[in-house]
């Protein structure tokens, strides 16, 4: 059933306390300074009140009620074929011809995304609309899906098959309803979002395409809570050489392990701020070949982290000076210079922030409400939106609907009751964004070109 157009919120029993980790060493989102939502802005008001009271829009909320079945069938299908980072290939081949079954003029582009623009009446802004491809889990996983006391457990099946399943559903039921927007809705399913893929699918869609105003991606956030903030990190992988030898006959030469102990030493005394929140840690460390050898060779990998890329930036420079120094004091203990390191970027995800009172933003609180929501939380999060956010372009993560938990593990699950509301919600912050002909215009602001 459709709900009532509220125009108060009211509270809801949120189960706001999930916390979503779209990489397996992502962060625990952290609410953010803006955790107390900026009031509606009257526009963003009337263009929802306006939006929810046309028979037209009650129509297509009713569909999306009632597409949920059916959305089912194409979550199993998506979760059980396998999509490992950099391998999402299948999935995306399987999307794709989803898509193009439900009416969506769609393609796959160089980088591997699906991607298909719904045409609006060619005045409005162009929002993109996403969901990623990618899981975490390696090539081998089991992903058959098995229903036990109302769960769904599968591998990936909530992070995100059930994002895919939503932008699936929703091109169906805009298709089926013939509704004409005032802006283009750019739909991406997006290869890269997990681990070492770094981004490289959102990447190469803002690369591709200049002309796109706004973002909104589905990941499963708990219903209570929108992402706003982007944590960006950087991530290292250090290699320490040396010559190696034998432990007593060669004993006086430096020692890759040691040198690397020196260096975690002196990382592990760096001091970051706490606002804006900023974090690092040496999340693997291996070496050596033998207890009683010198090693010839170490590795760490450090991750880095921070809601600033200032802050960022600060924080990696001292971390890459103390692997330096500790090194250093290797060689010098030995009287050598025959230890070094290198160093290998493998991660890089900017940070950046959508403002509470930009649109994007707003339109989607007011949609939460409008549907019986409290007033949602705003968190920080590492996901596809820090690409557009460290663009300057708005782009918010919303919830892709129903319970989960789990994510990234291999008993990950995901519970179906009153999934819908979410995609209900999502789609009236999609069309209060792109505006609806004879109903409102775009409440997403245009870009200069
Ligand atoms: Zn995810």
């Amino acid at each position: 059933m459709l709900p009532p157009f509220r125009s108060s919120p009211v509270g809801h029993a949120a189960r706001g306390f999930f916390v979503l980790l779209c990489l397996s060493t992502t962060a625990l989102p952290a609410v953010s300074a803006e955790a107390v939502a900026a009031p509606t802005a009257p526009a963003v008001e009337q263009s929802l009140s306006r939006l929810l009271a046309a028979p037209q829009i009650q129509q297509l909320m009713k569909a999306v009620e009632a597409d949920h079945a059916r959305t089912l069938v194409d979550l199993k299908a998506l979760t059980e074929i396998p999509a490992p980072p950099f391998k999402e290939k299948a999935r995306a081949e399987a999307f794709l011809a989803r898509a193009r079954a439900l009416g969506l003029d769609a393609h796959m582009d160089a980088e591997g995304n699906v991607v298909g623009v719904r045409k609006g009446t060619g005045s409005g802004p162009r929002l993109l609309v996403s969901a990623h491809l990618d899981t975490v889990f390696p090539e081998g996983t089991d992903v058959t899906v098995r229903v036990r006391d109302g769960r769904w457990y599968g591998p990936g099946i909530s992070d995100n098959a059930r994002g895919l399943a939503v932008l699936l559903s929703w091109i169906k039921v805009l298709a089926d309803a013939r509704l004409q927007t005032v802006g283009d809705i750019m739909f991406v399913a997006n290869v890269g979002e997990e681990e070492l893929g770094d981004l490289r699918g959102m990447k190469a869609v803002f690369r591709e395409h200049r002309d796109i105003d706004g973002m909104v991606g589905l990941e499963p956030d708990p219903s209570g809570a929108i992402t706003t903030a982007g944590v960006g990190s950087h991530r290292h992988e250090v290699t320490v050489k040396g010559p190696g030898g034998h432990s007593y006959v060669t004993f006086g030469l430096p020692s890759a392990t040691q040198g690397l102990g020196r260096a975690i030493t002196r990382i592990s005394d760096v001091r970051t701020p706490s606002d804006p929140k900023t974090t690092f840690t040496v999340g693997t460390m291996s070496g050596g070949t033998a207890v009683n050898a010198i090693a010839a060779e170490a590795r760490m990998a450090i991750d880095i982290r921070s809601e600033d890329n200032a802050a960022l930036a600060v924080a990696e420079r001292e971390i890459l000076a103390a692997i330096d120094a500790g090194v250093a004091d290797e060689n010098r203990r030995w009287n050598a210079t025959s230890l070094g390191y290198t160093t290998r970027l493998i991660g890089d995800r900017p940070a950046g922030r959508t403002p509470a009172g930009s649109p994007v933003v707003q339109a989607a609180l007011r949609a939460n409400t409008a549907f019986g929501r409290a007033v949602p939380r705003l968190m920080a999060n590492s996901s596809d939106a820090n690409v557009p956010m460290s663009l300057g372009i708005p782009a918010v993560i919303l919830s892709n609907g129903g319970e989960s938990g789990g994510w990234h593990s291999p008993g990950e699950w995901w519970k179906p009751d009153g999934a819908w509301k979410d995609a209900q919600i999502g789609l009236t912050t999609i069309l209060a964004l792109v505006g609806v002909e004879g109903l409102g215009e775009p409440l997403l602001d245009k870009r200069p070109r």
